[in-house]
């Protein structure tokens, strides 16, 4: 990560001028606060950062982090994240979402991430929900969300009225599974927890993935912030997350959900790295500038 030296920022440096428009009592406040406060630790120039985001709740967050931004179309952040980096290997990249964005739409771009390993950071704010359009179940959605038990009701979980039958996805799960380089759980209501998460995960070399519970209290009366203090433990402390054998221990655990470092594999390959090589072993001329780009298709 670009890095600057010469003026330290503290965390209100960061705040743009849009002020959130979440609901009251949305996780996700507290997500973009120590999102911050993890920014400032780690003093990235806000002239060399882009925060680039899907669409949903959460990714509305570029809008409020005086960085470049991009908010993109549904479940593409992380081929425009890798895209920025390929292009401006110089950046700091944030990518930001939500379960529904990141892991249904958007799921099938993540082992490829994964194999790219690009140095990125991607904050997922999981709600188990949709929130933006109203409520609707999530590949991360929990039985009994819209569930088949007596607290059913129709009008809260309209789309599924009857009852949602899929099993939620284990996220941590399935980056483990897909070698992605980084993995750690978060929690909105743990802010200086997730502040260090992020700092660590800002600080790694190659693709990150940070899935941070994140209480919607409008559209999800089921995984509220209560349910997440209850049903979250932080890791063990002598979890060594480089075993990838016992991080999937960890994450397939059914007691809880553990928040924490989970799995890392240090010196991951990375694609970066690898087209910083190839770009030294066949130089080629400048490229065209932009305008020179949109004349042709003009
Ligand atoms: Fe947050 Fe839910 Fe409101 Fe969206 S609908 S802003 S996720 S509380
Ligand atoms: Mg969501």
């Amino acid at each position: 990560m670009a890095v600057t030296n010469i003026v330290q920022h503290a965390p209100k440096d960061y705040k743009s001028n849009l002020k959130p428009i979440w609901c009251p009592g949305c996780g996700d406040f507290g997500v973009l606060n120590a999102l911050y406060k993890a920014m400032s630790i780690c003093n990235l120039d806000p002239d060399n950062t882009v925060i680039v985001s899907g669409i949903g709740c959460s990714s509305r967050l570029p809008g409020f982090v005086a960085t470049y931004g991009f908010h993109g179309v549904h479940g593409r952040v992380l081929p425009v994240a890798t895209g920025i980096k390929v292009a401006r290997p110089e950046l700091n990249v944030i990518a930001v979402g939500g379960d529904g964005d990141g892991y249904s739409i958007g799921g099938g771009h993540l082992p490829h991430a994964a194999r790219r390993n690009p140095d990125i950071t991607y904050l997922v704010m999981n709600n188990n929900t949709y929130g933006l359009t109203k409520g609707q179940v999530s590949p991360t959605s929990m039985v009994p969300l819209a569930s088949v038990q007596a607290k059913l009701d129709p009008k809260r979980w309209k789309t599924t009225p009857y009852g949602m039958f899929e099993e939620p996805l284990n996220p941590i799960a399935m980056a483990i599974a897909y070698d992605v380089s980084f993995v750690a759980r978060g929690f909105s209501y743990k802010p200086n927890q997730l502040t260090d998460l992020l700092v660590q995960a800002i600080q790694h070399k190659g693709f990150a993935l940070i899935d941070t519970f994140s209480p919607c209290p409008t559209f999800n009366q089921d995984q509220t912030d209560d349910f997440y203090k209850d049903h979250t433990y932080d890791v063990p402390e002598d979890h060594d997350p480089t075993d990838r054998v016992r991080a999937f221990e960890l994450a397939l655990r059914t007691d809880g959900f553990p928040i924490g470092v989970i799995y890392k594999h240090e010196n991951k390959h990375s694609m970066i790295e690898e087209q910083a090589a190839l770009k030294r072993r066949f130089p080629q001329d400048t490229p065209p500038s932009l305008e020179t780009v949109f004349k042709k298709y003009h």
